[in-house]
């Protein structure tokens, strides 16, 4: 199978500017066939971290409330909370979070809901019998949606390689348990020459899983107590943090996949996703900092299939020379795998084709210009 990828450019006029493509853009994806009257319909979204700044900017969000608007569907603007400690790890402050990075009704004309509730505990249990998971646990609020419309900053991320649709949807619409059960396979070790003592670790773990060695002053995981979020990797200022490298990446990026099999369940038809490939940071837009860009601006695409759409943005990234000065190092080259280069011990491509094993999309596609 092959599917279509409609994609945007960021040229601009005064008839055709970032609002009118998004329109474009979604109905060339057959939004209409999806949203219909009265159909509640999820826009899913990354609120950032506070700090972070790469964010898909909530201006760009109210073209897509407007379309559902049009065909008379009900939208609201919703994401789950974090599973680590930060400024999004319950609906209080996930909402305070939100309004305060411009996610609010008077900029979207559109409410935003938390969809896995207060704790992060208000999910749906869904079948799906797939090589590591009987039933995922999905956000009650996006099982419960009619129709979704998954927006996704696309940028580099230090598990998957990269987040795009598949990230967003996997991991963004899984409860507490279902992002616990996604990580949990993951234990990091401590390079203990590299450690400095700092601390910064310790304040960030979520599961208290990490002290400092009283003799040595380094820092030690108690793997007991790790829920192997991955938080302190990126944390920790001396990289002395690390993922133990064995098959447990592959298995994290199947048991992603396998949740994002679960977001769809009972709308696969009715969900469309939408890349935006701007400010194309090296890490993902939890952390509270974006770093530069690898590259300069891409552009927006959208599909019915995220898989299509995650490979099409992918091949997009690689084909374009890096940007000096980012995390790439020297490594700029156009067609060089900016993602191995940020993290060479990730194979992107395995959450794509596991996507397709299981049926949710295709790595083939067309790309059409709109
Ligand atoms: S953040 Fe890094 S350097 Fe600091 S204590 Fe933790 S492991 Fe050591
Ligand atoms: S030690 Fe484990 S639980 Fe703590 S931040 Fe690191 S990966 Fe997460």
């Amino acid at each position: 199978m092959v599917s279509t990828v409609y994609m945007a450019d960021l040229r601009a006029s005064f008839k055709d500017n970032l609002f009118t493509k998004i329109s474009r853009l979604l109905k060339c994806a057959g939004l209409a066939e999806g949203v219909k009257p009265h159909s509640m319909t999820a826009i899913k979204i990354h609120f950032g971290e506070e700090g972070n700044a790469s964010f898909i900017r909530p201006i760009l969000v109210r073209p897509v409330v407007d379309a559902i608007h049009a065909l008379e569907g009900k939208a609201f603007v919703t994401d789950t909370n974090t599973l680590y400690v930060g400024s999004r790890s319950d609906a209080v402050t996930h909402l305070e979070t939100a309004i305060k990075h411009g996610f609010n009704f008077p900029v979207l004309n559109a409410p935003v809901l938390i969809a896995d509730g207060l704790r992060g505990n208000s999910t749906r249990t869904v079948k799906v019998d797939l090589r590591h998971f009987q039933e995922v646990k999905i956000a009650a609020e996006i099982f419960n949606a009619d129709a979704m419309v998954v927006m996704s900053h696309f940028k580099g991320h230090e598990l998957p390689g990269f987040g795009g649709a598949l990230k967003n949807l996997g991991m963004g619409c899984a409860g507490r348990e279902g992002k616990l059960s996604q990580h949990a396979n993951i234990s990091p070790k401590v390079a203990r020459k590299r450690c400095v003592g700092c601390g910064q670790c310790l304040a960030w773990c979520p599961a208290q899983a990490i002290s400092l060695d009283e003799k040595s002053g380094k820092a030690v995981i108690d793997n007991e107590s790790c829920i192997g979020c991955g938080e302190c990797i990126v944390i920790c200022p001396q990289k002395a943090i690390n993922i133990r490298w064995n098959e447990t990446i592959p298995v994290f990026q199947e048991k992603m996949v396998e949740h994002a099999y679960g977001a769809c369940h009972g709308k696969r038809e009715r969900c469309f996703f939408i890349n935006f490939v701007l400010q194309v940071s090296p890490a993902c837009d939890c952390y509270a900092h974006n770093d530069t860009p690898i590259v300069a601006d891409i552009g927006l695409l959208a599909s019915r299939d995220p898989v299509a759409l995650d490979q099409a943005c992918a091949d997009l990234v690689i084909a374009a020379p890096g940007l000096p000065g980012s995390a790439l190092g020297a490594e700029v080259a156009a067609g060089c795998d900016k993602f191995k280069v940020l993290y060479p011990e990730v194979d992107w491509r395995t959450q794509l084709a596991y996507a397709e094993e299981i049926g949710l999309g295709s790595c083939s596609y067309n790309l059409e210009k709109v």
